[in-house]
């Protein structure tokens, strides 16, 4: 076994980079190759179906029966030429990742023989299982329908031989079943919200559109060694390990050059990602060793994060043919960053504007103010919602430890726009903001220079920062599905903007001018965040943790006590007005969000419980017996001398360490009896957030351990080989 560990690392520092499929051409010329975009929809539909379908995915007008024959029939040409045979609704469920069921596109033609079928019906809608998705109890067992629905504003597209088909997944009674749904709720609540509001700035918009760019971070390790480690395969995160003498302390990985193995990794992934139509742009080193991150050109949200899904099923399958596993869990080694998926998250109007960047003029940054400050007092009012909307059994181990994201949501604007606010509230309602020109001549009280956009200060500590024209919500975990966080930040801020509309039309129904209105409205709301949700300083110092909760911002650090944001009162009346999500809807999320902590945490305490056990004790006796037969030799040449004083100490110190781990193992074991046999989902969580916390006593004597015995003996790959590889 020993062996086996030294051969597989010598053998994996010999692995040569494998070449990309680097196709013969422009990226332009085999960008979204394999997704049915506007491009093929002019060429394989008709002049009427295209306008229905254009309509119906522009404008949400439903489509009827014959016309989806017709987008079908469509498709099914175009996919017939890529050798597509198989043909599946693609759906994210509450589990992670996505969920296909692929059916082939045979059926008997009549006559005896076999043809290609695709027609209306397959496209629409889907039957398939549901009773093994998560569902919080929505489905009663004798209820397990569940249908997919076609998400036509999502393009159909092919991945290897099958056409996927992106769709919603609902109960029979209509509930939510997936990601899908309640982020398309989210984002028409957002934009009704917002429409009426730019409608005061120019009365041309008539749709509002909510942008999400995610920055996906990553591990990549070599295979034969993830295989060699059972926590990585099982939980994907690895549970034991002492830190490696040298880890990120040089900050030589951080952009550094990337290993050629992982280099054409890269390349294979972004190629298959461009072809799928996905808009890969930056690729870099991140913080830590062996860790990567992509990041796509931002687009419409529901549409990006489907992308981002996509990105994560390819960033698997391709790392597998360059001999890695991508490890996308939040933090698969100790002591080392985790990793994160920034949300650079913004509106904009159908009319080009940006509204979450400094306008044009004194009216374009009126309207930016606004919003800006309804974003931050939606996320005053929901701090305790949003970082609810983030957390889970494995992005707990980020969340509040002494690096991105502090377990406490707040806001960075960076000092130009604190600023601009502080001065708001000092000036008159009616006082034009203004933009220095050019020549920098300031021409009004409140300036928001035009370089603004280049130059907001940085700062990495804050989970939900403002970077110019788009706020980085950065507390998401890197195996996250995006659409989760991206809910609620839409709900919420849907909900404040018609708050804040009603009090405008008030004042404006009394008389006053539109940007007196505006202003009067906004200052009670700055005054309100400015020193409360608003933070500029370090997120990580206890100081913080102190300040923020005499601000009354939420401090809980425990996930599953986290969780009952999502049914408090403040979150129901928020979530039920704006449609997105029902009342029975949340009780049932949330049974799957401790249903799923729960047994993350269980999988993660026996993969543990065993590994120490059958692996690493068995390897410290080996040493123990090792250096009691040297012992007992040296007796028989030398009789009792010095050295055996040392020996002993050893002995006496794995002997220490093996107890430990045992009475800490029996101890786990005890607790996770106790916790099964408990009812409630939520109490049940509860309890194995405690045995989730006594892991970590596990694993210390086992990392002393790795450093006592003998490198020959350990047997597993140790972090040093883990993370130096590529
Ligand atoms: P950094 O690492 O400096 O934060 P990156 O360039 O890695 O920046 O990623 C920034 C992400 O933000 C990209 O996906 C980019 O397309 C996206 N982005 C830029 N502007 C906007 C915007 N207005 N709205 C949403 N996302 C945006
Ligand atoms: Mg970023």
């Amino acid at each position: 076994m020993s062996t086996d560990r030294l051969e597989l690392v010598k053998g994996s520092f010999e692995k040569k980079a494998l070449p990309a499929d680097v196709p013969q051409k422009k990226v332009s010329d085999y960008f979204g190759e394999l997704v049915f975009d506007r491009v093929k929809m002019r060429k394989y539909l008709d002049a009427k179906t295209l306008a229905s379908l254009l309509d119906c995915i522009d404008n949400g007008v439903s489509l009827d029966r014959e016309t989806a024959d017709l987008v079908a029939k469509g498709i099914k040409e175009w996919a017939l030429e890529h050798n597509v045979t198989h043909v599946t609704h693609w759906f994210q469920p509450l589990t992670e990742g996505t969920a296909e069921k692929h059916d082939s596109l045979i059926d008997y033609d009549g006559k005896g023989g076999i043809i290609e079928t695709f027609d209306g019906s397959s496209l629409v809608q889907q039957e398939p299982d549901a009773s093994s998705f998560p569902s919080g109890g929505i489905r009663e067992t004798f209820e397990a329908r569940g249908y997919t629905a076609w998400d036509p504003t999502s393009p159909v597209f092919i991945m290897d031989d099958t056409l996927c088909i992106p769709t919603v997944f609902i109960s029979y009674t209509g509930e939510a079943l997936d990601y899908k749904t309640p982020l398309k709720k989210a984002l028409k609540a957002v934009s009704d919200a917002a429409v009426p509001i730019c409608r005061l700035f120019n009365p041309d918009v008539s749709k509002v559109y909510s942008y999400l760019g995610w920055e996906q971070e990553y591990f990549l390790v070599d295979e034969a060694l993830y295989a060699a480690r059972p926590d990585l395969m099982i939980t994907g995160r690895t549970l034991m390990g002492h830190a490696s003498s040298k880890n990120q302390q040089l900050d030589d990985h951080y952009f550094g050059a990337i290993p050629p193995r992982v280099a054409e990794f890269m390349r294979d992934l972004e190629i298959a990602g461009h072809k799928l139509g996905i808009p890969i742009k930056t690729r870099h080193n991140e913080v830590a060793p062996n860790q990567f991150e992509l990041a796509p050109i931002y687009g419409e949200a529901n549409l990006s994060n489907d992308q981002n899904q996509l990105v994560m099923n390819l960033m698997r399958k391709i790392a597998r043919k360059h001999g890695f596993v991508a490890l996308l869990h939040e933090k698969p080694f100790d002591g080392i960053n985790g990793s994160g998926k920034h949300n650079n998250w913004s509106l904009g109007t159908d009319t080009g504007t940006a509204l979450l960047a400094p306008g044009k003029d004194a009216k374009g940054n009126l309207q930016f103010v606004t919003f800006f400050v309804n974003v931050l007092v939606a996320v005053q009012k929901h701090n305790a919602l949003l970082k609810a909307s983030i957390a889970s059994a494995t992005n707990a181990h980020r969340l509040g430890a002494n690096e991105a994201p502090p377990a406490i949501i707040s806001a960075f604007l960076g000092r130009t726009m604190t600023g601009v606010l502080r001065k708001l509230l000092e000036v008159p309602s009616g006082t034009p903001i203004e933009i220095a020109g050019k020549q920098g001549k300031s021409v009004g009280l409140v300036e928001i220079p035009e370089i603004f956009v280049d130059n907001t200060d940085r700062n990495r500590t804050s989970p939900f920062a403002f970077t110019g024209n788009r706020f980085e919500f950065r507390a998401v975990g890197s195996s996250a599905n995006c659409a989760g966080p991206l809910t609620v930040l839409n709900a919420a801020v849907a909900m404040q903007l018609t708050d804040f509309k009603k009090d405008v039309d008030k004042r404006m129904a009394s008389g006053a001018p539109l940007d007196i209105a505006v202003m009067d409205s906004l200052k009670p709301l700055i005054a309100s965040v400015i020193d409360t949700v608003c933070f500029d300083g370090n997120g990580y110092s206890d100081e913080w943790k102190e300040e923020a909760a005499r601000r009354g911002l939420d401090v809980e650090t425990s996930v599953p006590e986290m969780f009952k944001a999502f049914t408090s009162p403040e979150a129901l009346e928020m979530f039920t007005a704006t449609g997105v999500y029902s009342e029975k809807e949340l009780a049932a999320r949330n049974e799957v969000k401790w249903e799923t902590y729960t047994k993350k945490v269980q999988i993660e305490a026996r993969v543990m419980g065993r590994m120490a056990i059958n692996h690493i004790i068995p390897a410290a006796i080996e040493y123990e017996t090792a250096i009691l037969k040297n012992m007992s030799l040296y007796k028989d040449v030398f009789g009792d001398c010095g050295k055996l004083v040392t020996d002993k100490e050893i002995l006496d110190k794995i002997s220490g360490h093996v107890e430990d781990i045992r009475t800490k193992v029996d101890r786990m074991k005890e607790a996770r009896k106790k916790a099964n046999v408990i009812a409630d989902e939520y109490h049940k969580a509860l309890a194995y957030r405690e045995i989730a916390e006594s892991l970590a006593g596990i694993r210390r004597p086992i990392d002393k351990l790795e450093e006592i015995v003998d490198n020959r003996l350990w047997p597993l790959p140790k972090y040093r080989e883990l993370l130096f590889i590529s």
